[in-house]
């Protein structure tokens, strides 16, 4: 271990958590939705503590605290909050920040759960919503309206991978007095810090690869300890906490991130690269590709490129059901961020709620087929895809 004027390195902080225990090297699970106290004195002070308290359960849990103590440290924030899932912990963002009437500006490209929240918020509580485009980021400075509360985006987005300018999103932000919170689900702390950049708020779905193997369902954001304070209380209020069981699997998931993340990286640039020279794939959408539009920005503000990898079969809708029911390596499922390498068809599953001219102008073609790249062999899977591939040229010829 690095000694204190060092600080370690992110394999061993992710293995070893940001100060070292001694005793048990695995958290223990902590099942107790109550603790006892010998006087009110000790109880009252107990339960000061928040989030950080072993009281009550929905407040804070030992299991839950230090999980969310090794994200903090990964993500380089002062305080992380996990919660029941991922949109359980956007709703604590808006919830937090939007009072009724607040303005709130969002990516159309954002992940469709954050929309309906949104939607939710206008119908309920009189949010009034500006949507941004992920694709037009000049018109960003003319549409985010002075007096907006949030500038929320995601990068990368769903399905089509477009990368935004966190700094520069920041910048626009905070010039209209409003908070930029980032959805990071693509993006993982190991592969981008978006606090670093600007953001205030960062949250992810730790569903996808913090957690790491298609086992549990959580969300965490992360931030500033004032800036998280609020977020404190409409988890308490609200009582979307995570238990200690999955919180326990995620910590151990959190060991083995930058490893993950090392080999599905490796694994989704060779894919995307092999996919981009094949002649039944008309087009290709991955960070890490030359051919891609935010090329050089991903390579700026990201460390790796993720695992997503979104395809265009030849053959419309047709070929990539052909495509896709051909897959024996990669599973047919929706989600993403697992060990293990899934395949889904955006247009018919994420993104059936659009009209066709809607998912034609996101870049969703019928077509589209998202590769989410796991840690099997690379040899297996790139047999997999051209195996199945080569079914959709018989289809077409
Ligand atoms: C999955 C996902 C969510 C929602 O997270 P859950 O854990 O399913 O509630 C939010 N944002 C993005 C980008 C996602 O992929």
């Amino acid at each position: 271990m690095a000694g204190p004027s060092k600080r370690a390195g992110e394999r061993t902080r992710s293995v070893h958590g940001p100060s070292p225990a001694m005793g048990p090297l695995s958290t223990p699970l902590v099942f107790s939705a109550t603790f006892a106290f010998p006087s009110l004195e000790a109880m009252n002070a107990e339960q000061q503590k928040g989030p950080d308290s072993a009281y009550y359960q929905r407040v804070g849990n030992p299991t839950v605290a230090a999980c969310e103590r090794r994200l903090a440290d990964l993500e380089g924030a002062e305080r992380s909050l996990l919660f029941s899932s991922g949109v359980a912990a956007t709703a604590a963002i808006f919830l937090s920040y939007l009072a009724s009437g607040d303005r709130v500006a969002a990516m159309r490209e954002c992940y469709g759960g954050t929309l309906q929240q949104l939607e939710y918020g206008r119908e309920h509580f009189g949010w009034r919503l500006t949507l941004l485009s992920a694709g037009d980021p000049g018109g960003w400075e003319r549409a985010i309206e002075p007096g907006t509360k949030i500038v929320h985006v995601e990068s990368p987005t769903n399905p089509v991978l477009r990368v935004i300018d966190l700094r520069r999103a920041a910048a626009l932000a905070h010039a209209r007095g409003a908070l930029l919170t980032v959805d990071g689900t693509f993006g993982p702390p190991v592969v981008q810090k978006p606090l670093a950049l600007g953001a205030d708020l960062v949250m992810h779905s730790a569903t996808k690869y913090l957690g790491g193997h298609s086992d549990l369902l959580a969300g965490v954001v992360s931030g500033s300890q004032p800036l998280m304070e609020p977020l404190a209380k409409a988890r308490r209020t609200f009582g979307a906490t995570l238990d200690p069981m999955s919180a326990w699997h995620l910590e151990r998931g959190l060991k083995t991130l930058p490893l993950r993340m090392d080999a599905i990286h490796r694994n989704a640039m060779s894919l995307a690269q092999r996919l981009e020279a094949h002649p039944a794939i008309e087009r290709v959408s991955y960070p890490g590709l030359a051919s891609h539009p935010q090329h050089a920005l991903a390579r700026e503000q990201m460390q790796g490129f993720g695992g997503v990898v979104a395809v265009v079969v030849r053959g419309g809708g047709d070929g990539a059901r052909t495509f896709i029911e051909a897959l024996r390596v990669f599973s047919h499922a929706p989600s993403l961020g697992g060990v293990e390498s899934l395949a889904s068809l955006p247009a018919y599953t994420s993104h059936v709620y659009m009209t066709a001219s809607e998912r034609a102008a996101a870049g969703i073609d019928d077509g589209m087929v998202r590769l989410a790249v796991g840690v099997e062999d690379e040899a297996d899977l790139w047999a997999d895809l051209e195996h199945a591939l080569s079914k959709v040229r018989v289809g077409v010829a």
